[in-house]
């Protein structure tokens, strides 16, 4: 159906660089993160490819000691080889990959080694279908913030489809998803992932997790009793969003920002339908 597609770099606009501790920091932002990503890029003073490895190995013993981040998740290591490749889209990506250093490859100084650089897929290589991959491609743009966000919560992908088939009473999982009516909608849907108002300030950008303890990881829940609520019919959404309500009408109010969103993709969903039926 679509060509092979490599999720950390799909398509030379956007990438992923949550597995090299790219969102792993309590509080981070769009802002902090990119102004992060292209700080360490501005310090490896000219090339990476052309610095020696004495002098990369300087760089990451200058910036661990300079970073010092509040991690997220303190398994999870925060690289600083990951920075940004492109300074027009902000793409980020390893600096010392030997496909953006004419076949030098500089791994071994990263926090993992080059092997496990190499090897390691995250869940989303296994869980994503193609259509669902070319979706989320096509749906980010060139934005990488957003799109590695999303790759990480298939959920959150999921749980529109199951509202969309809620709405209309099918659940879309065919062609018509990449029509550029659906994309765009689709689009406006993901990018709650980046403004949604009700996100946990220091941990929202892991979502639906939460880090327990030095090793173990949580899944959030959102405690509708004790604002006297009913389990929201959205909550895989608003889990997803890693959401923080104080009020009953805060649950409302994000209820009512996520119908729309589902709204908009299911009601073009609905009229790619009738319009195949009617041709
Ligand atoms: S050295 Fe490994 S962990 Fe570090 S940025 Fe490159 S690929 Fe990621």
């Amino acid at each position: 159906m679509s060509p092979k597609i490599h999720l950390c770099q799909p398509d030379g606009r956007k990438s992923c660089g949550a597995c090299c501790g790219m969102y792993n920091t309590i509080g981070a932002t769009r802002e902090s993160t990119d102004a992060l990503l292209r700080a360490r890029r501005e310090t490896l003073t000219g090339s990476p490819c052309e610095l020696s490895l004495d002098a990369l190995a300087g760089y990451r013993e200058q910036r661990l000691a300079e970073e010092t981040p509040d991690k997220l998740l303190p398994l999870l290591r925060n690289c600083p080889f990951l920075g940004v490749l492109d300074e027009g889209t902000g793409r980020v990506g390893c600096m010392v990959h030997p496909k953006v250093c004419h076949g030098r490859d500089g791994r071994d100084l990263g926090l993992y080694d080059r092997e496990t650089c190499e090897n390691y897929l995250c869940a989303a290589f296994t869980h994503l279908s193609p259509r669902e991959i070319q979706l989320i491609v096509r749906a980010c743009g060139d934005d990488s913030f957003l799109y590695g966000l999303v790759l990480n919560d298939i959920g959150f992908l999921r749980g529109l489809f199951q509202g969309v088939a809620d709405v209309i009473g099918l659940y879309p999982n065919d062609d018509r998803l990449l029509h550029p009516t659906i994309v765009e909608a689709v689009a406006e849907y993901l990018a709650l992932k980046v403004d949604w108002p009700y996100g946990d300030p220091e941990a929202a950008i892991i979502g639906a997790y939460l880090p327990d303890g030095d090793e173990n990881v949580l899944r959030r829940s959102i405690d509708y009793a004790e604002l006297g609520l009913e389990p929201s019919r959205f909550d895989t959404i608003l889990t997803c969003l890693g959401s923080l309500f104080d009020e009953a009408e805060d649950v409302r109010e994000a209820e009512a920002i996520v119908y729309g969103a589902i709204y908009e993709v299911a009601t073009r969903f609905e009229a790619l339908i009738g319009a195949s039926r009617a041709g």
